[in-house]
């Protein structure tokens, strides 16, 4: 399959796409535009393992638990959608099963372990809460390592504490994506030292505090994404995001590193193609 763009990080796999999920998927595919669909939980990585059972090339999965659901307290957000398809999204606490992600990870649609990481922004308040955290984050990275597959990892304001993780578990033998990346270029600079690439959403195309550390990566450490349903780039925030979309991320940091979308489509889909070993 020949794919122009590759969307490394989008969850048509959660319940905001439960009545037409296929429809998106398949759009963005006609437009030559691949994905990983990637989980939160448990219920949602086996949901991205069966999207990519469905599909020829084009589509593959991450697994992993994301750290706003391994504490032991709830959090709310009013505008996604809940398990049950209404509107309201709750966190659900889950304890990080080994043995059955190490069964999703194994299959051979996933290409990745993630989303996982650390999360202090709407969790990890407590000293207890990141301990929680810690101890999650380096089950994932002994999976990566176990299965020999790279991570797809979710920080927010923990980059530090996230650096000296990775470090200790030897997270460089498999790499894998900062994703979301929202650091400064120092902290930036900190990950692909270590072997890791960074990736954008649309948030870069209508928020400024990015725009360092797009225009200084190296070209061949960065990749585009869009974490849909969330963040939908200019020209439509405000609306469900999708795969489709991604393309307005790709056009964004052509502009500001004064290359052409054509430069940046090529680069953005082989480092994708190389650091996820996708086939
Ligand atoms: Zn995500």
């Amino acid at each position: 399959m020949n794919l122009k763009l590759i969307d490394i990080h989008a969850h048509v796999n959660f319940n905001a796409f439960r009545d037409d999920g296929d429809a998106v998927v398949s759009r963005a595919l006609a437009d030559g535009i691949g994905m990983i669909l990637v989980g939160s939980q448990y219920d949602t990585s086996l949901r991205a393992v069966e999207y990519a059972e469905r599909y020829a090339g084009g589509v593959w999965s991450a697994v992993g638990l994301h750290p706003i659901h391994v504490g032991g307290e709830i959090y709310v957000d009013a505008k996604e959608i809940s398990a049950l398809g209404v509107p309201g999204f709750s966190s659900r606490p889950e304890e990080f099963d080994y043995a059955k992600y190490k069964k999703l990870a194994t299959h051979p649609k996933t290409v990745a372990i993630g989303e996982c990481g650390l999360d202090y922004f709407r969790s990890g308040g407590t000293e207890a809460e990141k301990e929680k955290q810690f101890e999650v984050l380096r089950l994932h990275i002994r999976l990566a390592r176990d299965v020999k597959k790279p991570l797809i990892i979710h920080c927010r304001n923990a980059y530090d504490d996230l650096h000296k993780i990775l470090i200790e578990e030897g997270a460089g033998e498999v790499g894998g994506t900062i994703h979301f990346f929202a650091g400064t270029w120092a902290d930036a600079q900190k990950f692909l030292d270590i072997g890791f690439g960074i990736s954008f959403t649309g948030v870069i195309t209508f928020a400024r505090d990015y725009d360092e550390s797009i225009i200084k990566a190296p070209l061949d450490k960065i990749m585009v994404e869009t974490d849909a349903p969330y963040v939908a780039p200019a020209p439509y925030r405000g609306k469900r995001n999708e795969p489709a979309y991604v393309i307005e991320v790709a056009k964004k940091i052509a502009e500001l590193r004064g290359i052409s979308y054509e430069e940046v489509a090529s680069a953005t889909t082989s480092n994708a193609t190389r650091i996820f070993h996708l086939t």
